[in-house]
């Protein structure tokens, strides 16, 4: 059976984005046919300016919210990054096949640093090794595949450099994965700028629709998204970005396709209305999950438990051969 890994950040509330680009294919596909393991990335979550508090409690937030979206603890792993000292073990043998021009050449560590400077803040430099550390995540595990967002596409072929090049400067030791990615809305945009991604950590706003933003919430939001000038519904990712991103997440909520869903349209209005409804649709049994497990924490800490001493089980002799491979003396 193939292994597949994938994990999320504690970085802000989960939005569309990343349910459609990520856990939903986690619940419906990968649990059932793979052995799949996902992670809470919280050290992850540290790269860039964190309030202590509120990673704790996003945390927490995520692993319930990947529970509320219908990942089963037998059918799965499900644990916190922390929990497991392998990830960051792992990770500084990795910085030492590493270049720092590969760093530099990421382009999320561009984006995100240049965000922290225009926010007066300085770079931490964990975030320029961040891709080091999800290198870490996924080669501890043996991992075949990654199911994740379009965004992440460079850092799993980063991850697959590293791989062989380790393999093949001291033995075969990780498998090479590969990163998989969904047919539709592998990448959401922003509903206010359809020129960006929709993301966790940006600026809350009216463009980014969270998994738990209430009915009312998610409708306002569709409604106000930011169509383009051009007459009539087509489907044209380059020139009509915004009517594009609605078309993408419609198809995405009810199984259909973007090109044909806007044949049936001829108003924005009405594409706006279909797609409210069927994102509240698809939210509505994620949130009242979410509800339930709230008021059970006690099982929520029992499956994390669980979860990261699987997962130890899993990455320490994957991490101990990757140790001695590269020339540290076992303990004695
Ligand atoms: P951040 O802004 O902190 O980077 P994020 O929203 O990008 O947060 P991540 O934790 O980095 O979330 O990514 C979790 C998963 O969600 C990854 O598989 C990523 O590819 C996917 N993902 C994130 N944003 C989107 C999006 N807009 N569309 C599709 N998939 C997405
Ligand atoms: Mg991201």
């Amino acid at each position: 059976m193939a292994r597949v890994f994938s994990g999320i950040k504690p970085t802000g509330n989960l939005t569309l984005g990343n349910y459609l680009g990520a856990m939903r294919r986690w619940v419906e596909v990968d649990q059932h046919q793979a052995d799949a393991v996902f992670c809470v990335v919280d050290l992850h979550a540290l790269t860039v300016e964190h309030d202590p508090a509120r990673v704790r409690r996003l945390s927490r937030q995520a692993a319930t919210l990947l529970l509320a979206a219908g990942l089963d603890p037998e059918l799965c792993t499900v644990f916190v990054q922390s929990h497991v000292d392998e990830h960051a073990r792992l990770s500084y043998v990795l910085e030492c096949v590493a270049t720092d021009g590969e760093m530099r050449r990421m382009v999320q560590y561009k984006e995100k640093a240049a965000r922290e400077r225009e926010r007066g803040g300085s770079v931490r430099l964990s975030l320029l090794t961040y891709p080091v550390l999800m290198a870490a995540d996924i080669l501890a595990y043996g991992t075949d595949e990654v199911p994740v967002g379009d965004d992440q596409r460079q850092h799993v072929e980063l991850t697959r450099d590293l791989a062989v090049r380790f393999n093949q400067r001291y033995g075969h030791t990780f498998v090479v994965p590969r990163a998989t990615h969904p047919v539709v809305a592998a990448r959401v945009m922003n509903l206010q700028e359809p020129g960006s991604k929709m993301g966790k950590s940006d600026d809350s706003g009216p463009g980014i629709v969270y998994l738990l933003d209430e009915p009312d919430v998610v409708r306002k939001k569709v409604m106000r998204a930011v169509t383009d000038s051009g007459q009539g519904v087509v489907y044209d990712r380059a020139e009509r970005p915004g009517v594009a991103n609605l078309l993408e997440i419609l198809a995405a909520c009810t199984g259909g396709n973007p090109e044909d869903l806007a044949a049936v349209y001829d108003s924005y209005g009405a594409l706006k209305k279909d797609t409210a409804d069927a994102v509240v649709d698809i939210l509505k049994p994620v949130q009242a999950r979410h509800r339930e497990l709230c008021a059970d924490p006690a099982y929520v800490e029992g499956v994390l438990r669980v979860g990261a001493e699987k997962a130890r089980g899993m990455a320490r002799p994957i991490v101990d051969t990757a140790y001695r491979a590269i020339g540290l003396l076992p303990p004695v």
